[in-house]
């Protein structure tokens, strides 16, 4: 449970973040929260030589109005997303998810960007930037490039960003009047989703899925039987089509798919009554 040896770094701003992790090269690290890459250094599933921190630079933690999307500065913890006014009126799904996270503790230092990054399929913030058909702008050493969420998560814990860039916002489309709704199935109430299921319907759905895969995922099985007029009942279960299902101690591949056909139902009756 102790890391192994690292370098220690402070960046005060993104340009001297990439700096350092361009000097680094593959060795390097961001650190934002801590509360994902700490735990894999103690285990020692994560050996950087250099830990480059961006958690003191404060212009990276922000909610704002961008026209036709909201804006979220990649820092932005999760506890400071879940009550923030503008994201609960224009992205409320976003918003009510971040506030689903964890425990207090996590909420107060896990950042959104932290979590995109990471790409970890058992998140629930991914999945919500899915089933919201979200964007990431990225700054790297030859400038800025937005990804979209369907593009970003690559593999396990892998994801489109290059050693050198950094996540500096994240880009919500404003849906208003769209119906939303996330389903955490968990054992303890601060515990990881078992399977999660983020939806967001306006004329067509998107759906987000937790713990499904190897990344975030969108349910498209589930999507497309909603466009071909499927109802919500019959939809939900496709929510698994094409998916090769995770077993770990808490769910067999066929119990994630029976839980994902009732929370996809779920989340579909729910988002017809629950408005932006
Ligand atoms: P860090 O741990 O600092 O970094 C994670 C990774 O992202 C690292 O590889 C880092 O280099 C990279 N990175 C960080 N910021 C950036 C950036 N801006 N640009 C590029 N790369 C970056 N999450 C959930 O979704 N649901 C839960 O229920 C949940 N429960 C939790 C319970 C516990 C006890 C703990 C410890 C964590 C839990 N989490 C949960 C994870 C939590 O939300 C993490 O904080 C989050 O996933 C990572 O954010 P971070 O800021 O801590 O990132």
């Amino acid at each position: 449970m102790i890391p192994a040896p690292f370098e220690y770094q402070r960046a005060t701003s993104v340009d001297e973040a990439i700096r350092l992790l361009s000097d680094g090269g593959d060795d390097a690290k961001l650190l934002a929260g801590g509360h994902s890459l700490l735990p894999l250094m103690k285990l020692l599933l994560a050996t950087p030589a250099l830990l480059v921190d961006i958690g003191g630079i404060s212009d990276l933690s922000y909610v704002r109005d961008s026209g036709e999307r909201l804006a979220v500065g990649a820092l932005t913890r999760h506890a400071d997303l879940g009550r923030n006014d503008l994201c609960r009126s224009e992205a409320p799904l976003l918003a009510h998810v971040a506030g689903q996270i964890g425990d207090p503790q996590v909420r107060n230092r896990g950042t959104i960007g932290g979590s995109i990054a990471h790409g970890d399929p058992a998140s629930d913030l991914p999945a919500a930037c899915l089933a919201l058909e979200a964007s990431f702008v990225v700054a790297g050493p030859s400038g800025q490039r937005t990804i979209a969420a369907t593009a970003f998560f690559r593999g396990f814990l892998e994801t489109a960003l290059a050693p050198d860039e950094v996540i500096v916002e994240i880009l919500v489309p404003k849906v208003p009047g769209a119906g939303w709704s996330f389903q955490k199935f968990n054992r303890r109430a601060m515990d990881w989703a078992i399977v999660g299921v983020a939806a967001v319907t306006n004329g067509s759905t998107c759906i987000g899925l937790v713990n499904m895969g190897a990344t975030p995922l969108r349910a498209t099985g589930a999507e497309e039987a909603l466009a071909g007029g499927a109802s919500a009942a019959e939809a939900a279960g496709h929510a698994a089509d094409g998916l090769d299902l995770p077993s770990d101690l808490n769910a067999t591949p066929e119990y994630r798919r029976h839980l994902a056909t009732v929370l996809v139902r779920r989340a579909l009756e729910e988002a017809a009554q629950n408005r932006t």
